[in-house]
């Protein structure tokens, strides 16, 4: 697992020595069959992702690597996005990257759609929730292209500050 003083320092700037150990202590834990890396159903053992209706879309973030499991230095490198030291371009960025499912750069429509479908469960009818998601790129889609850029992301959210909302509900 290497050693604390080996981090980049991006992540030393995040995290101070404490919360290395106490974050090597949560992934021990949460890696019941001791082989180095996280699953999603290591993930799901803990109570406060359960309920997270995004958290397929979190392991996603974290898994930079796209193999299906999260080894320790994706875990510290994704648990600094959303630490409280982490800027707010960060978190915009990590906000961003939940619904850019794909990963090419822009939020589609049918993107948006199927997040928000994670978000909403059926308390939405799919009609009701495509109108939602319609008018909502209209709004954010200043150049027209029809999908929505980090830039048109961050313009209106940063103003909205609903990043620091989708943060604190990781
Ligand atoms: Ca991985
Ligand atoms: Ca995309």
């Amino acid at each position: 697992m290497g050693n604390e003083t080996s981090y980049p320092a991006q992540i030393c700037s995040h995290f101070n020595n404490d919360e290395i150990k106490r974050l090597v202590r949560s992934f021990k834990k949460l890696d019941l069959d001791k082989s180095g890396t996280l699953t999603t159903e290591e993930f799901m053992t803990l109570p406060k992702l359960q309920q997270n209706p995004l958290v397929f879309r979190v392991i996603d973030i974290f898994d930079t690597d796209g193999n299906g499991e999260v080894d320790f230095h994706e875990f510290i490198v994704g648990a600094s996005q959303f630490s409280v030291k982490g800027d707010e371009e960060q978190k915009l960025r990590f906000a961003f990257r939940i619904y850019d499912i794909d990963k090419d750069g822009y939020i589609s429509n049918g993107e948006l759609f199927q997040v928000l479908k994670m978000m909403v469960g059926d308390n939405l009818k799919d009609w009701q929730l495509q109108q939602l998601v319609d008018k909502t790129i209209l709004v954010l889609d200043k150049d027209g292209d029809g999908k929505i850029s980090f830039q048109e992301f961050s313009d209106v959210v940063r103003s909205l500050e609903i990043h620091k909302k989708l943060v604190l509900t990781m």
